[in-house]
Formats: structure tokens, C-alpha cells, sequence
């Protein structure tokens, strides 16, 4: 599977989390993990997914961005700013009026982000097998042994 696809299949996959004002080409630059990840961010979408309809939040939360940032994974996930109010027949987009406040969803939310990080901290970001965390001159990646050495090699071949 190419990103592309990748980021094709979990957007459909999973509609419901990801932000709709973004377009399918605005997302191949908002998911730019590496293959070794994308089980994770699959997981995480399920759980989210899980989370938001136990809360009875689906369309109120989206996933914003992913990516690798010194070596970890990143989900942004965001409450929507606005939210789709029926009163008296007139629909009107209202605003959230308290996007701050602490909620059940979340907190749900928070810990599942925590959880698929510590796994990927584990995992590399290339192949998906075990690894660590890896600095090379400044540059931090999670990686396991052959893949830090792959990217040694690159960097000392420059
Ligand atoms: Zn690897």
C-alpha cells in the first residue's frame, strides 16, 4: 500500500473523524507518518471512532493532523468549532460556546492518544517491528537496529 492509499482508506474508513473542510489532497500533507505507524493511527481511529459514539460526540471531534515530530507521533485531535443547532425548523450553525470545558469524551480522548503513543515510542516508524527512539546529528527518529543503521548510512553517504 502507497500513502496515498493509506491515507485514501483511512479517510474513508473512518469519514466520521476526519476534519470534512480539509480535502482528500489537503490530507496527503496532514498524515505524513511512515508505514511502521499506520496500524496505529488504523487503532486509534477505531477507538476514537468507539469513544465518540459511547459519548454520543461523532462530528464533534476531528482529527486535525498527524505526524512524526522529534521522533513521536503526533494525532492533533480538535472539537469542532461549530456545531449544527435545529431550533424551530431553522437550522443555523451555531457557536461552540464553550470548546475549553472539560468532558467525559475528552478525557477518552486523551488517554487513548497516550496509549497509541507509548506504543509507537516502541515501534518503528519504517517497518513496524520493535525500536527506540535514535538521534543522528541532532535529528531524532523512532526506529529499530537495521533501519538506524539504513539511516546512518544515508547520512554519512551525503
Ligand atoms: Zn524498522
Amino acid at each position: 500500500m502507497t500513502h496515498e492509499e493509506y491515507v485514501d482508506y483511512i479517510r474513508t474508513r473512518y469519514s466520521d473523524l476526519f476534519d470534512p473542510s480539509y480535502s482528500d489532497e489537503d490530507w496527503r500533507y496532514l498524515i505524513t507518518i511512515g508505514p511502521g505507524w499506520w496500524p496505529l493511527l488504523s487503532d486509534f481511529c477505531e477507538k476514537l471512532e468507539g469513544a465518540l459514539k459511547h459519548h454520543g460526540e461523532v462530528g464533534r471531534w476531528y482529527i486535525r493532523q498527524c505526524k512524526e515530530k522529534m521522533g513521536e507521533l503526533r494525532i492533533y485531535v480538535r472539537r469542532a468549532p461549530y456545531e449544527r443547532s435545529d431550533v424551530d425548523g431553522f437550522s443555523e450553525w451555531v457557536a461552540d460556546i464553550a470548546p475549553l470545558e472539560p468532558s467525559a469524551a475528552k478525557e477518552m480522548i486523551s488517554i487513548i492518544q497516550e496509549q497509541i503513543v507509548g506504543q509507537a515510542n516502541l515501534t518503528c516508524e519504517e517497518c513496524g517491528e520493535p525500536g527506540g527512539l535514535r538521534v543522528l546529528d541532532g535529528w531524532y527518529r523512532t526506529c529499530c537496529d537495521q533501519h538506524f543503521e539504513q539511516w546512518k548510512e544515508l547520512r554519512t553517504s551525503k
